[in-house]
Parts: C-alpha cells; structure tokens; sequence
C-alpha cells in the first residue's frame, strides 16, 4: 500500500469508479464543471447492474417510464419505453443510447476494477491504484460502485467439484445459458429467483427451486405501453418528475388517505384489490400504516396469502409459499409475471430447505438433509453483499492511514450516506445512510451527483482544498436514521437491508428510510447552510 505514495502515474481532478446509472451521470455532470475525470468500471461496458444482471427474465420493478434519467428533457422525450416494465436487455439498449449520446464512454477504462485507495494528508489528494497498475493521484475519489453489485455465492461445500455448470444470476453469462432439456436448480427466491423462476421452468426439463424463505411477490401486470399512453406520460412528465422527487419512494403514489385498522374490512379489501390489480411493488404501500404498524400490515399479509393460495392448486405447496417470518415489505418487496402459477406445472419441485438445509454439492447436483436432487445446472438466484460489499472491497484508507474497514467493522458510518468522516472529498453514491434503495435509485442517483457536484462548485468558487463530514454531524446522522428506522417495522426482519443474508456481517439497518423527498430536502438545506456538519479545508 505504501507505494501508493510514490509519484502518480496521472494527475486527474476526479476519479469516479462504476460506471452504471450512478457513475454515468457523476461523470457527465464533473464534466460539466470543466474537471478531468478518470472513470474506472470493471465491467466491459456500461450498464451496471443492467451489464451484469442478464439473467431470464431480469427487468426493472419500477415502471420504466419513472426509472431512466430526468436530468434532460430531450433524452426524456426521444426515447420511447415499450412496456410498462422493460427488460434488462431494453434499459442496457437505454444507458449504451446515453452513453453515446454523451460520450461518455471516452472518460471510463473498462475491465479494469480499482482495488485500492489512499488519502495523502499532506496534500488531501487522493491515490487510486488499479488492477491494471494504473497509479492515478485525484482530488475528488467518487464511489459509484453500486449497492447490488457484490454477488453473494453461499459457502457450500462441493460447489468446486459439481460436474454440471453453476451461475450467479448477478454474473450472466452474456452469450446466455441453454436451458433446453436441464434440470436446473435455482437456490433462492428473492427478486432475481423470483423472477426468473417462470421463465426457466419454460425451457428446463426440470426446475427444482430450493426455498429457504418465502417471499412476498406482487404480480407486475407487465404489458406493452401504448402510443396514447407514452404521449400522454411525455406531455406532463416535468410535473410526474417533481412529484417524483418529493415522494418517498421516488415514484408518484399517493397511499390510502385512512389507515388501514380504521376503514371496514369490506372497505379495506376493495382498496387491496384495487392495489393487487394495478400490481407493482407500491403494494407494500397501499395504507400509510402498512409498514410501521404490525396489526395494519397484518391486514395485507392476510390478503396476499389468500391470493396465494387460491392461485397454488397444491395446498401443501402454497404452505411453504405463504410468507410468515416477516411483515409484507420489509423485506424487499417482489414482482413477479405468474411466479405462483409456475408452482401448478409438472415439472416444477419446490424443495423447503428451511426443513431440510442443503448440506452440499455433489459432482451430480445438491444434497439436503433429506434427499439428492441430479441437476445439470445450478442458478444462485442468492442475491448481494448489498450496500457495502462493493466499497469494502476497496482497501480505502483516509487520516492516520486508518482502513475504511476498520471504520465501518461494526457497520456502515456515514454523513447522508455521502461522506465519511476520516475520509476528505471522498464521497458515495447512493451509499448506506441515503434512501437508496428504498427509492427509485436513478433519482436517488441524479441527486447525488447533483449534490455533490454542487459542492464541488461551491468548494472551487471559495478556492478551498477539501471538505470533509465532522464525527459529530455523522454520528447525529447515524443516531437519526436509526431512530426512523426503528419506527417502522424493517429493522426486526432478516433481510438483506440489514446485512442478514452475509455470514458475520454486523447488523444494521443500512438504508435512510424518511424517503427521498425528505431526505432532499435535509440535504438542499444542509448545502445551503455553508455545507453544515461538514469541515471544509482551505487551501493554504
Ligand atoms: P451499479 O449499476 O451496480 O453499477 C456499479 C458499477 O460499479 C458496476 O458495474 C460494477 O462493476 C462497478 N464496480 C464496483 N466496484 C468496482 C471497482 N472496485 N472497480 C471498478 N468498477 C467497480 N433499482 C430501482 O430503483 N428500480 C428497479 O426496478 C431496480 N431493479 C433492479 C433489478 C436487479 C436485477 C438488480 C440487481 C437491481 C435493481 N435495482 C433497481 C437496483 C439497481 O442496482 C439500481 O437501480 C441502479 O442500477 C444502480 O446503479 P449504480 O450505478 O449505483 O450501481
């Protein structure tokens, strides 16, 4: 690490690492500024999560028409979504356009990962060392490093001498996989299980889907946008936007007016329906109580585990698909297109390994307690290292040559989720302590290079040296969150929000849950305020 010191191999203004919807924007707006950038991705294109996660049936969650870029009108207005939902081959398609369309791809070196970090205190700057040996000395050291884009493999013994193919659904491969004819087994049934189960039970022979826990899904109703709808959307999309911002997910939606323990049964069974027919993950918000209060959430678990079970012909089977060790949304809530129907076909198993843990894997599939299961092909559908995982596997080193890691050991500590005190113009995008992904992240991801951008503009028009978060301002941060958080009903439940699904990982709530408008807010103000809580560094 010490070399690091050493004269740099390049002298930049920035260096931004990641070059998904976070890193893609960050880059543009620095450019703006007039500042050399150095982009690094170690992928070999742009995309992010959409370059990695290519898996059978891989879309967005969050209607298309809301998850893209609002920082241009014109990019707003040229491109046309197709469906309500697009596929991870459309929004790839979408970020290489905006790619283009920016020339973006000219301030990134692809394939190439940055493995370390560290600060110079005599000068504030930052070293950033790569995997290629690159040696970049950079004032500003952004980390658009994404908050699912560590994929987790579970330690199972054999994985190594398992005589068919395994993938992760986080690492597809691009030339895709031949399902026809296999039997496949998929381990796990998050949001990447749950939405590729369906369409792998198309093509395999057989689909064993090995279920720890079940989760909640809310059927997408995916379908084509029509011309009528996408003009219409186009026509008032500054205004969809500005509500957009202000919301707390990011997206308009305006939950139920009452609670949900005070309307009549009748009435709150017409409002889940209304809900559960218009589809999409703001289920989990149809009543504004539904997420902080147990008996109202109660309500909605009822609900959908009745629509499960009328939809599952198997009652047995729809046992084991009913959730019940968590409130519905708490932990990331699921879409899905006939998820539950796939469980009605021939040749579909579902395997509980809660009753029966897998033990191993056998050069012929995957041992359980219970059974072997011969498989030509596993999926780990077992999700992310999420929100840390990708920035820890950074050796960053700020004051006093102290690791990042030593900082976080007890779990993520951060100002608004940008900066880290210890650790000068550094700063994270969508990181733990902002809204991130409780929100819809491109607009959880615009606003921070916004954000930060304007700090850099800010510390260039006063001809200061750095700007750094206090202890103080990030440990009433910290203490904020959490106090939010432990209003709601998210932090008791084992998800990966708070590290749950990563062996040893220190449990905390990650996430800032007083949504995305308010959360704003907090940080217009804070700018405002001469960059309150921040200690800015003159240049002499
Ligand atoms: P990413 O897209 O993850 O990009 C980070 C990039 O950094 C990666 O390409 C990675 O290779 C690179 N990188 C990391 N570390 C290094 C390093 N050390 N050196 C070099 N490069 C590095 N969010 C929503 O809001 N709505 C949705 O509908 C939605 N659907 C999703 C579906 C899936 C399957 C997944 C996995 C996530 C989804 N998300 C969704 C979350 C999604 O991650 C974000 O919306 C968004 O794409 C994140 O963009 P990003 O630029 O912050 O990070």
């Amino acid at each position: 690490m010490d070399d690091l010191l050493g004269p740099p191999d390049e002298v930049v203004d920035a260096v931004v690492v990641g070059a998904g919807v976070a890193g893609m924007y960050m880059v543009h707006r620095l450019r703006g500024l007039g500042l050399s950038v150095q982009g690094f991705e170690a992928g070999s294109d742009v995309g992010g999560t959409w370059y990695w996660n290519r898996y059978p049936g891989a879309r967005c969650d969050v209607l298309s028409v809301d998850y893209s870029y609002s920082f241009s009108g014109e990019l707003q207005q040229e491109w046309d979504w197709s469906e309500r939902y697009a596929t991870q081959a459309e929004i790839l398609a979408y970020l290489e356009h905006v790619a283009d369309r920016y020339g973006l791809r000219r301030s990134f070196a692809f394939d190439t990962r940055v493995v370390a970090a560290r600060l110079d205190e005599a000068t504030l700057r930052w070293r950033v060392r790569t995997d290629t040996g690159r040696t970049l000395d950079a004032r500003f050291f952004i980390l658009a490093t994404g908050s699912l884009s560590s994929a987790s493999v579970p330690d199972i013994p054999g994985l190594d001498d398992f005589a068919g193919d395994w993938y992760h659904t986080g690492q597809w491969p691009h030339e895709g996989v031949d399902c026809a004819g296999r039997r496949i087994g998929v381990i796990g049934t998050g949001s990447s299980g749950i939405q590729s189960i369906p369409v792998l039970a198309e093509a395999a022979e057989h689909l064993f889907v090995f279920q720890r826990t079940p989760n909640y899904t809310v059927p997408a109703r995916n379908r084509p946008l029509s011309d009528a709808e996408r003009a219409e959307i186009k026509a008032n999309y500054d205004d969809r936007r500005r509500r957009s911002r202000a919301s707390g997910g990011g997206s308009v939606h305006e939950p139920y007016p009452k609670s949900a323990l005070e309307v009549s049964e009748d009435e709150r069974r017409a409002i889940y329906e209304e809900g559960w027919k218009a589809g999409g993950v703001l289920f989990a918000k149809t009543f504004p109580d539904q997420l902080t209060t147990l008996e109202a959430n109660e309500t909605a678990r009822a609900f959908v585990a009745a629509k499960i079970r009328a939809v599952v012909k198997d009652q047995a089977v729809a046992d084991l698909l009913v959730p019940n060790d968590h409130p519905i949304g708490t932990k990331r809530i699921c879409t899905d297109s006939y998820y539950f129907e796939t469980f009605n076909r021939d040749n579909v198993t579902l395997v509980d390994v809660r009753s029966a843990p897998i033990v191993a894997i056998t050069p012929e599939g995957i041992r359980t307690t219970e059974a072997d299961y011969a498989l030509d092909t596993i999926v780990f559908a077992t999700g992310f290292d999420a929100m840390t995982g990708s920035v820890l596997r950074i050796d960053i080193r700020g004051r006093g040559s102290v690791a990042l890691a030593d900082v976080w050991a007890g779990g993520p500590r951060t100002y608004l989720g940008l900066s880290i005190s210890g650790f000068p113009n550094l700063f994270v995008m969508t990181g733990p302590g902002s809204p991130s992904v409780l929100a819809n992240m491109i607009l959880a991801a615009e606003h921070h290079a916004d954000w930060i951008t304007e700090c850099i503009a800010y510390l260039k028009s006063i001809e200061a040296l750095a700007i750094e978060a206090t202890e103080k301002a990030q440990d009433d941060w910290v203490a904020y969150s959490n106090e939010l958080a432990e209003q709601t009903l998210f932090p008791a439940t084992n998800s990966w929000y708070v590290g749950a699904n990563i062996p040893g990982k220190p449990r905390t709530f990650m996430p800032f849950i007083g949504g995305l408008g308010t959360y704003r807010t907090i940080c217009a103000g804070i700018a405002e305020r001469n960059y309150e809580g921040f200690r800015v560094v003159a240049a002499t």
